[in-house]
């Protein structure tokens, strides 16, 4: 997503854009297939260009306890500072510099640090999800575990009068 910039007066302006999640960290880019609404909040004052960036999508996670996928609305909010052309005084780290003639600021690789920044360190499909049975394998939201059912095989039975 790109912001023309070349013609903005100073003051409030309001973009609002459905993009792709082109630049997606590897690791989490399966989670997040869709196209995100993104809405911008451009204050600029001469130089300076304050966002207010809101980016909305559907995840598609997978439970880390059942194992089942599941979809979830995400949100990311973040500001960020941008100044066009070189710093008067000292560079300022928390301020992403534009070239003096720029007429756009791309928003691809701040959004993907957005999406990553909020990504859920746990996934699950909900709080109390059961999980799945380590023993039997059986998906506890949905089943009863089977670990301690006898075995009901006849066969088995004769090998164990074998045995004794
Ligand atoms: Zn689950
Ligand atoms: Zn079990």
């Amino acid at each position: 997503m790109k912001i023309n910039i070349q013609y903005l007066e100073d003051g409030l302006h309001q973009f609002e854009e459905q993009t792709e999640l082109g630049l997606l960290d590897e690791r989490i880019k399966q989670y997040y297939p869709e196209n995100a609404v993104v809405t911008v909040t451009v204050d600029k004052f001469g130089s300076d260009f304050r966002l207010d960036i809101v980016l909305t999508t559907h995840a598609h996670y997978i439970c880390d306890r059942c194992l089942n996928p599941f979809e979830q609305a995400f949100k990311a909010h973040q500001q960020q500072l941008f100044h066009r052309g070189k710093f008067a005084v000292q560079p300022d780290e928390d301020i992403i510099e534009l070239e003096g003639d720029a007429i756009e600021i791309d928003l691809d690789s701040l959004l993907a640090e957005m999406v990553l920044i909020n990504h859920p360190i746990k996934m699950l499909c909900s709080e109390d999800c059961k999980g799945i049975c380590p023993g039997c394998g059986a998906d506890l939201n949905q089943e009863v575990c089977r670990c301690s059912e006898k075995p009901v095989d006849p066969r088995w039975a004769s090998l164990q009068k074998l045995i004794k």
